[in-house]
């Protein structure tokens, strides 16, 4: 089991760490903010150890930045109980489970397991391309300040395009996932749907967010365009 702990009090991290990895586990440890996400981001961990007061960036924005990026390792926060945040924002942020310091390490070592045991399932959250977002809990979609309005088939599209922005998704990938298994009509509906999407989102930003393949199919810019 790997553990990434972000932990800005080296000598507790470096406490914890002894301790975890006579557990069995293998452990990196950073000790700021902009340190951890980039690990998170870059190495494949099965939990995270996060405090909450970290230099840089603190663990909320952390986990938050994780999330929208759409990393669902597990987090463990830690929180101080006389700190000016508790778990309920831990767990509005998108933390799975918190420890208030200080904690008994036996409680943390299960806690880890527990986390580790469940995994990691994909929960829906804000996906942004640059500053495109889109919000699967209340269906809206913005272009930075902007609010655009999509039908559902309009957003079902984007929706996809954001899930896998970045790659190239076919015209049968999208009628897919987008229009239903059993659809057999003519597969330039999802160029129609593309037009129409781009009337949205880019037109009227002057910005080219959704481009064209030739032959292979669509990609959405991980920028936004
Ligand atoms: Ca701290």
């Amino acid at each position: 089991m790997r553990v990434l702990m972000v932990e800005d009090e080296v000598r507790l991290a470096e406490t914890v760490r002894r301790g975890l990895v006579q557990e069995g586990f293998v452990v990196d440890v950073v000790h700021d903010g902009p340190a951890g996400l980039e690990a998170a981001e870059t190495n494949d961990y099965d939990v995270l150890i996060l405090d909450i007061m970290l230099p840089g960036l603190n663990g909320y924005d952390v986990c938050r930045r994780l999330r929208e990026g759409g990393i669902w390792t597990p987090v463990l926060m830690l929180t101080a109980k006389d700190g000016e945040y508790d778990q309920v924002d831990a767990f509005d942020l998108g933390a799975d489970d918190y420890l208030t310091k200080p904690f008994s390490f036996a409680v943390l070592v299960a806690r880890l397991r527990a986390l580790v045991r469940r995994g990691a399932p994909e929960r829906p959250t804000m996906l942004s391309a640059g500053d495109l977002t889109l919000d699967p809990r209340t269906r809206s979609v913005r272009r930075g300040e902007v609010d655009i309005s999509l039908t559902p088939r309009e957003f079902g599209l984007l929706h996809f395009l954001m899930r896998h922005r970045g790659d190239v998704v076919s015209k049968p990938e999208i009628l897919e996932s987008v229009w239903d298994l059993n659809y057999d009509g003519d597969d330039n509906v999802v160029e129609v749907y593309i037009g129409y999407l781009r009337r949205k989102i880019d037109h009227p930003f002057r910005r080219r967010a959704i481009e064209t393949v030739r032959g292979a199919g669509y990609r959405l810019a991980g920028t936004g365009g």
